[in-house]
């Protein structure tokens, strides 16, 4: 077994590599050496947990970590970009579940013997690991049926669901006064487990009362309560690093919200009591009566020769269609003519934060032409061309005309005040929010119908 002073040592160097992951993670030209720093730290803290703790076998241990290893490894490797985000959304509910299990390992576990004040501070991190877990489970499940399509985007509007949080909550207080007062571990089971359902249904109701257009918030919220309830594992067990993990994901996820509520225009607590967007397939706003204008790839081409300055804004349709190869070709070519040619990137493009950096990292586009959106916004109306490519929520002039649109007040990129712009998706179908665009129907708008891969490489094809 390692010495308590060594392993505190190995856990502080986990820590700080866990520090310098997250840091390097947030910058796209240091992210992949983040990642590395974030796979030597969890090696690290894997192997010093194991050699100072005395399991009662190794073997099982080993095995158990060979099957979740297999399982998760396969998993990855197979994963589309596209379903990374129903991805991370099963992993956050494994947390979760984690938690809960440790948490009622810990409580039933008739090796661990408090009394008084030590009794008291063990029971009440039992309690909330198994609320902060519960929650985080259910939360997640839902999260990944919403995204995953098996569960529909819109917002469960239940008849005074704001009364049942509350009462659950309440319910939840004095549940947890009588688990904490019990005086046999029998009388204190029964508020634990009742805690532990109610628990499950508040996860589940508050992520189903969301709607789509407010889902990466969502994400974000169970990132960090996933790290909570790390955390609250941490305290469980007793284990220093697992605190400090969980409350560096935790932290950093709630800041992660924060970010994506400002993106959004929303406030964190309106998100959380949910019900918007999504609600029906129109707009909620005056009907649209124009015609939309088709053009073809001929004259795209035609569009784009003629341009001094293109903006590309890529969408979660650009990500459907794994058309960021042919986009970063398109380019090169461009630039090849002497066109000025930049992304504009918004925050919430896509199914998950950050969505199109990795694509078009992955296609190996320089970063100096990928702005954000407050970056590029200004500088639109001054553009020739701009190429929508599967991009519909992000570019909704509803969002600024429709005081009653489900996205109201989200900041959007303002693509109609270029000279001329140029959707490609397949349809007139709306995005995950749900709702209609009048972009499309603008009179410097084009439509380029078609998958955006087959039509960007006709395109890149006839330049
Ligand atoms: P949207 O979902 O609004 O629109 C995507 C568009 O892509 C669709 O209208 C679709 O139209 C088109 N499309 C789909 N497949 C293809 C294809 N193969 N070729 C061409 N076009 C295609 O995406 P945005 O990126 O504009 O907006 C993101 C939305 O997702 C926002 O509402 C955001 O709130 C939400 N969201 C974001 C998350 C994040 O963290 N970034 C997380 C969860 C939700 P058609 O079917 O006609 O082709």
């Amino acid at each position: 077994m390692m010495a308590q002073g060594l392993t505190s040592a190995v856990y502080i160097a986990a820590s700080i590599l866990f520090i310098l992951s997250l840091s390097g993670l947030s910058h796209q030209e240091s992210a992949r050496r983040g990642n590395l720093f974030g796979i030597a730290g969890m090696a690290i803290a894997i192997c010093a947990t194991l050699l100072a703790s005395t399991p009662t076998s190794y073997a099982l241990v080993l095995g158990v970590m060979a099957v979740g290893g297999a399982a998760g490894s396969t998993l990855a490797a197979r994963v589309e970009m596209t379903a990374m985000p129903q991805l991370v959304a099963i992993l956050h509910s494994f947390v979760g579940l984690a938690a809960v299990l440790v948490g009622f390992g810990s409580f039933l576990d008739p090796a661990t013997k408090f009394e008084g004040a030590e009794k008291v501070v063990h029971d009440v991190e039992v309690f909330l690991g198994v609320l902060i877990g519960a929650v985080t489970f259910t939360g997640s499940v839902a999260a990944f049926g919403k995204l995953q399509g098996i569960l529909h985007s819109r917002p469960l509007m239940l008849p005074g669901r704001h009364l049942i949080n509350l009462a659950i909550g309440l319910a939840c207080i004095w549940l947890g006064v009588l688990f904490v007062g019990a005086d046999s571990s029998m009388s204190a089971l029964w508020p634990l487990l009742i805690m532990t359902g109610l628990a499950f249904v508040f996860g589940l109701h508050m992520v189903l009362a969301i709607g789509g257009a407010d889902m990466p918030v969502v994400i974000s919220m169970l990132n960090s309560y996933s790290g909570w309830a790390a955390a609250a594992t941490g305290f469980m067990l007793a284990n220093d690093l697992l605190i400090v993990t969980g409350a560096l994901v935790g932290s950093s996820g709630a800041i992660l919200s924060y970010i994506m509520c400002r993106a959004m225009n929303r406030r964190f607590l309106s998100v959380i009591l949910g019900g918007f967007g999504g609600e029906t397939s129109t707009s909620g706003g005056a009907a649209i009566e124009a015609e939309a204008v088709a053009v073809s790839v001929d004259e795209t081409v035609q569009l784009l020769s003629e341009a001094k300055s293109v903006v590309i804004v890529p969408g979660y349709g650009m990500a459907v269609a794994h058309a960021q190869h042919p986009v970063s070709e398109l380019v090169k070519s461009l630039k090849e003519r002497g066109v000025e040619t930049r992304f504009a990137i918004h925050p919430v493009a896509g199914r998950m934060p950050g969505h199109m950096n990795v694509l078009l990292a992955e296609a190996r586009v320089p970063y100096d032409v990928v702005l954000e959106m407050d970056e590029i916004n200004s500088d639109l109306p001054d553009t020739d061309v701009v190429l929508v490519i599967g991009a519909n929520d992000i570019v909704n002039p509803a969002a600024q005309d429709e005081p009653n649109s489900p996205i109201a007040g989200m900041p959007v990129l303002e693509v109609w005040k270029a000279k001329t712009t140029i959707i490609l998706k397949r349809s007139m179908a709306t995005g995950y929010a749900g709702v209609d665009n009048p972009l499309f129907y603008r009179d410097n708008s084009r439509m380029l119908f078609g998958d955006a891969k087959e039509s960007i490489s006709a395109v890149l094809s006839a330049l």
